[in-house]
């Protein structure tokens, strides 16, 4: 079977992999931190347990199975045999930058790297690869084994047949592939930024409670889950670093993030993976909403 590498083993990066050795592809897994690393199978085998309940197609993965297939390292250069290598480190530019370099003397020319960003251009990351034509943006939502979806960017430089291996490696983890054009937010985040930005305002102006933000979103529109439990899911730094881009590529004001959101996370309160956010996820009846 083939081999993907996954690298980051944060929030994306523990569920990429899980979906990856669920599919049965053989992954090695990993991350700077080496403390991430060690804790990663404990936290990746709770996920599992989570996601059978929530699932019937996870309820068929057996932990021990799926955990069997993932290996572990802190040197991305043991990656180099990989056929896919899906990068998923925190979305800072200059983190992303320095990974890119040193990837480019790791990659063989038939590997293909998909990357896993919120809101970078995948053109610019390419660019720093000398096979810019095998890198393709595959925006993986949030938790991966539950979202049948995956954006696939097309960056300037990205091939036909490159476009043609996303869409089957997407579906060969069951997900159905939406291609879309390189610009800074694809669709998805540059659409969901914004209104996860401005829910964040309107508690900062104290116009609402952010359980009454989200009812509106939920019991008025009959979306699955409110901007602020979604902000909470992916983490409020990432939220924050990625208005941060948005912000920054398109020099538009629309995207200035919410001095709240700035506060909680100097605050340390990152949403679900610190156990609070906009809601408290320590109490018993935590992940209610
Ligand atoms: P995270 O902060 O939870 O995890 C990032 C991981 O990357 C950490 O474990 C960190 O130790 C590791 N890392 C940092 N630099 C590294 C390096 N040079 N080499 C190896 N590992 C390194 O972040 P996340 O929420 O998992 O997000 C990862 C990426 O996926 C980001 O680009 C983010 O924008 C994107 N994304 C996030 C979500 C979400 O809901 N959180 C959804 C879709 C896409």
């Amino acid at each position: 079977m083939a081999t993907v590498g996954v690298i980051g083993a944060g929030v994306m990066g523990k569920d990429v992999a899980l979906t990856c050795a669920a599919y049965g592809y053989d992954v090695l897994l990993c991350d700077s931190d080496a403390d991430v690393l060690a804790s990663a199978p404990g936290q990746m085998r709770r996920r599992v347990r989570k996601y059978r309940m929530m699932s019937p197609a996870v309820a068929e993965w057996h932990a021990d199975d799926v955990l069997g297939r993932v290996s572990r390292t802190g040197d991305v250069a043991d990656l180099a045999g990989a056929d896919w290598i899906v990068e998923n480190i925190v979305e800072d530019p200059e983190a992303k930058r320095e990974l890119y370099l040193r990837l480019r003397e790791v990659c063989t020319e038939t590997v293909r790297v998909a990357v896993n960003t919120s809101c970078m251009p995948i053109t610019r990351i390419a660019s720093l690869m000398p096979h810019p034509q095998r890198v393709i943006g595959m925006h993986f939502m949030n938790p991966v084994p539950l979202i049948d979806g995956v954006e696939v960017i097309r960056g300037q430089h990205t091939s036909d047949d490159t476009v043609k291996a996303a869409e089957e490696f997407a579906g060969s983890l069951g997900k159905r592939p939406i291609v879309v054009n390189d610009m800074p937010g694809f669709v998805s985040n540059r659409l969901s930024h914004l209104f996860m930005n401005e829910a964040a305002f309107l508690v900062q102006d104290g116009v609402a409670a952010p359980e009454q933000v989200d009812d509106v979103f939920k019991l008025g529109y009959g979306h699955r889950m409110g901007p602020l439990e979604t902000a909470d899911l992916i983490g409020l730094d990432t939220v924050v670093n990625s208005l941060a881009v948005l912000y920054d590529e398109f020099q538009d004001p629309k995207f200035r993030c919410c001095p709240l959101l700035k506060k909680m996370v100097d605050a340390g309160f990152l949403g679900r993976k610190s156990g609070r956010g906009f809601y408290d996820y320590t109490t018993s009846t935590a992940g209610a909403r």
